[in-house]
């Protein structure tokens, strides 16, 4: 099976994402899931305790480049918020509610945290280009001004 995207590209976007998202403590394996569901584009699996996750991508993703930038950027955001996800977990709440309620209460957490991690990177990958166009802009209009002979 062919990747949709190059293990370089991957770690070369996981590199950033990890800087911008101050996620240096953490180790991250990236795998490819030959075997994924087309529901989902990536799952985070983590370890918190030691600072390590391994991430499996669906290696039958068929999306384009900023769809796949924002997979990478919502896999790690998972870390970045696992210290709240942690707290909530290890709160205490589980025996005091009993199984079932903590079942759909742990269900309804999870959907709600996916929604928000997924906005979240879409927001975070339009930020970049925001920024990547601001820079752009800045850049014209610093020589249009040289151009010109004025000083800003
Ligand atoms: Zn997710």
């Amino acid at each position: 099976m062919r990747l949709p995207y190059r293990n370089s590209l991957l770690a070369a976007l996981s590199g950033r994402w990890k800087h911008r998202l101050c996620l240096h403590e953490w180790t991250v394996h990236w795998r490819w899931m030959m075997d994924g569901s087309d529901n989902y584009d990536g799952e985070t699996h983590r370890a918190s305790y030691n600072r390590t996750a391994t991430i499996r991508l669906n290696a039958s993703m068929t999306c384009d480049y900023a769809r796949f930038r924002e997979v990478v950027a919502h896999e790690l955001l998972h870390l970045r918020i696992s210290v709240m996800v942690d707290a909530v977990e290890n709160a205490g709440i589980r025996p005091l509610i009993g199984e079932s309620a903590w079942t759909v209460f742990w269900a309804q957490w999870q959907r709600c945290m996916e929604k928000e991690v997924d906005q979240l990177s879409e927001i975070l990958v339009e930020v970049a280009e925001w920024k990547r166009e601001d820079e752009a802009l800045l850049a014209k209009d610093e020589r249009e001004a040289r151009r010109k002979g004025r000083k800003r």
